[in-house]
């Protein structure tokens, strides 16, 4: 089986990904100045270079064109099943979350690994999920389809660390699944600050 390059499946996607204007600050950025072409073809690279299986890549490009194929549907306030359109009257679309984890690199809410071991990819082996976690010392963004693949990460599959923080899923609003923020650095902004000095 050939792997069909990201490229051609998500060149629709090109205009959604070049009018994303949320900026995250994470300090060590990796793609942040790289366009969608760019980083498509850099990924492809990587996922040729992969020591994984190409079973294992093309079940989760197959994941990304089944999302890309299948409708939103609105359900609640008077709609009952019926497709979602945009601003244009045109269909949304699902999107998976491998193409979210490849947006979050061009907002920099984690950085690109140099390679994509099988254990990494394994992360998005799944129809739904979402980026669950981040590696804090490369800032890589961990996917959770590893619940199907063995169980969740015990240490970054890329630089072995176990520093890893969990996505922040509060809300409203709720963050786009391409925005990452580690809930623990939330809930340290949402504690009282204490007015009085620490002793010396
Ligand atoms: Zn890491």
């Amino acid at each position: 089986m050939a792997i069909v390059p990201l490229r051609r499946r998500l060149d629709r996607l090109e205009r959604l990904a070049t009018e994303l204007s949320v900026s995250i600050k994470v300090e060590r950025r990796m793609c942040r100045d790289m366009d969608w072409p760019g980083l498509l073809q850099l990924v492809d690279e990587k996922l040729e270079q992969s020591e994984a299986d190409e079973a294992l890549i093309n079940e989760i490009l197959a994941f990304v064109g089944e999302a890309a194929a299948t409708p939103v549907l609105e359900y609640g306030n008077g709609k009952n099943g019926e497709p979602l359109l945009d601003e244009e009257s045109q269909p949304v679309f699902e999107q998976h979350f491998f193409v979210s984890w490849l947006m979050g690199l061009l907002t920099g809410s984690w950085s690109l690994p140099e390679d994509l071991p099988r254990r990494f990819l394994e992360g998005f082996a799944s129809r739904y999920g979402t980026i669950m976690w981040r590696c804090e010392e490369c800032l890589s963004g961990l996917g959770n389809g590893v619940l199907d693949k063995g169980g969740p990460y015990n240490a970054c599959p890329i630089c072995n660390s176990a520093n890893l923080s969990h996505k922040y899923l509060g809300g409203p609003p709720w963050d786009p699944p391409w925005v990452y923020r580690a809930s623990e650095d939330v809930w340290a902004a949402k504690r009282p600050q204490r007015m009085t000095t620490k002793k010396r």
